[in-house]
């Protein structure tokens, strides 16, 4: 049999189709700024566009290392979903009492999404297909059914599906039940979000400087003063967006490390192979074991095939060499063959991974510096997509002084528990993989570890 990866290109398969934008040119000069905002992925491009909307009259600039979305943000699954919290479950066990106001929070902030690609008209295939999380072992029925209880108890617009209700949606031999989110999740193209939030930051008047790494920040008279290689720019408030890249302030050393996750792209299927596995609605699919896989259709009917294997490399070192992983593309590439033995055959046409901000509570965290004249938002854990615009929110908030609905949640007051420094963090990462990747082999049971970092409130995820 030939091998489905033989013709697999090296790069990130949607930051390789047409319509990249041409960079903006380098900062190579002094500028001043009411706002200035370092990284242009999500998290950069929503702070912008809404501190624009917020007040047109504010001076905005943002400053970008590479260029925008070049990394996370032009990389990923694109599973645009509306929980801030990295799931249900996650939330409701990190903050029960304000699960109520985060799902109302989030069910908006995905609103919000649609209503700005439609003003904008940004093309990036928005679907509200929802979210399909499938069982695929006995002990996973268990823990999908507990989960539509909860959700469904809380009004969410959830369906438990038995094995055939959710084989007619989507036909694997492997699946054993599932639960349909139907309105909470949306499918988007991830670059041509980041390339269409970039250009309507531009018409708004903010000005975007790429191939621009922010090296140092002081303090200055009147704000901050950001230090590129050939420019500054003065601003009196900064938001930093860095994502897992949090070099610039060094307190989030402590609490996100770069953790690499992988995907792979097939080749369009064909009308008789899409109709041999269903999936007529179009969901984004997971997995609900610990290492899940994550798969959802293009706008052209390829197969995004991504997860299972999170990696974190000693130090934590971001490299573009960490973006290949052939043993993990190999796994992935076994995987998707047999949950959809039907598309033997089928070869993917791209291969790769990128770092994802992980924090022990597996959610976005926020706050200030430099005397409140810096904002962060860090630490999305692999589901940023949606929640970044939050985010962008909570730093503005955050950076008016005032207090807000926002500001006085707990989720944004409160901060995960940091990692232990080195070498300590890569036995201990090591050890709740290794713990993980067995209870996904013992019915989901977890050992004495695992069980003590759920007590904790300590954990691992991508
Ligand atoms: C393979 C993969 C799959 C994923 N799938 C999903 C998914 O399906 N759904 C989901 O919700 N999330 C997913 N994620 C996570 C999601 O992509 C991120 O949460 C999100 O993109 C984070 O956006 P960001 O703007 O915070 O970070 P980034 O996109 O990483 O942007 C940070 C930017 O800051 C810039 N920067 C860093 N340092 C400096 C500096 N010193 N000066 C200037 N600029 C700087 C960087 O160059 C970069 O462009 C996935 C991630 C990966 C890698």
């Amino acid at each position: 049999m030939t091998d489905p990866l033989a013709d697999a290109d090296p790069v990130p398969y949607w930051l390789s189709q047409d319509g990249a934008p041409a960079p903006a040119d380098p900062l190579v000069a002094g500028e001043t700024a009411d706002l200035a905002v370092i990284g242009a992925g999500y998290s950069g491009l929503w702070t912008a566009l809404l501190a624009k909307e917020r007040d047109p009259g504010r001076n905005v600039v943002v400053v970008e290392a590479g260029t925008a979305g070049w990394a996370a943000s032009g990389r990923n699954g694109g599973f645009c979903s509306a929980s801030l919290t990295h799931g249900f479950d996650n939330g409701l066990s990190r903050f029960p009492d304000e699960m109520d106001i985060l799902e109302r929070l989030g069910r908006a902030n995905l609103d919000d999404i649609e209503r700005t690609v439609d003003r904008y008209q940004i093309n990036c295939d928005f679907a509200r297909t929802g979210e399909l999380v499938v069982a695929t072992e006995p002990w996973q029925l268990r823990e999908v059914t507990e989960y539509h209880a909860s959700a469904s108890a809380r009004g969410l617009d959830v369906r438990l599906l038995d094995g055939p209700s959710v084989r007619a949606e989507v036909d694997s031999p492997t699946y054993l039940g599932g639960v349909w989110d139907r309105s909470g999740c949306a499918m988007v193209d991830p670059a041509r979000l980041v390339w269409g939030l970039r250009r309507a930051c531009l018409e708004l008047g903010v000005r975007i400087y790429e191939n621009s790494p922010v090296e140092r920040i002081t303090a200055a008279a009147a704000g901050l003063s950001l230090y590129t290689p050939r420019g500054r720019v003065d601003a009196a408030k900064v938001a930093l967006a860095t994502g897992a890249h949090a070099s610039l302030l060094r307190r989030l050393h402590h609490y996100v490390v770069p953790v690499y996750d992988y995907a792979l792209m097939t080749e369009p299927l064909s009308d008789a192979q899409l109709a041999s596995i269903g999936w007529g609605n179009r969901q984004g699919i997971g997995d609900s074991g610990n290492q899940f896989h994550y798969y959802r259709l293009s706008a052209d009917n390829r197969i995004l095939w991504g997860g299972y294997d999170a990696i974190y490399y000693r130090d934590g070192r971001i490299a573009p060499e960490h973006d290949q992983r052939a043993a993990t593309f190999r796994t992935l590439a076994e995987h998707f063959a047999q949950t959809f033995p039907q598309l033997a055959g089928v070869r993917f046409t791209h291969k790769w991974g990128g770092a994802i901000d992980t924090c022990s509570r597996f959610s976005g965290f926020f706050g200030t510096a430099h005397g409140g004249r810096l904002a962060y938002a860090v630490g999305y854990t692999g589901l940023g997509v949606g929640a970044t615009r939050f985010g962008a929110n909570v730093m503005l908030d955050l950076l008016s002084g005032r207090q807000t609905e926002l500001t006085a949640l707990k989720m944004v007051r409160r901060k995960p528990i940091p990692f232990p420094p080195e070498p300590v963090r890569s036995g201990v990462i090591e050890l709740t993989r290794w713990s993980i990747a067995r209870a996904d082999r013992r019915g989901g049971r977890r050992n004495i570890w695992l069980r003590a970092l759920d007590r904790a409130g300590v954990g691992f995820d991508s």
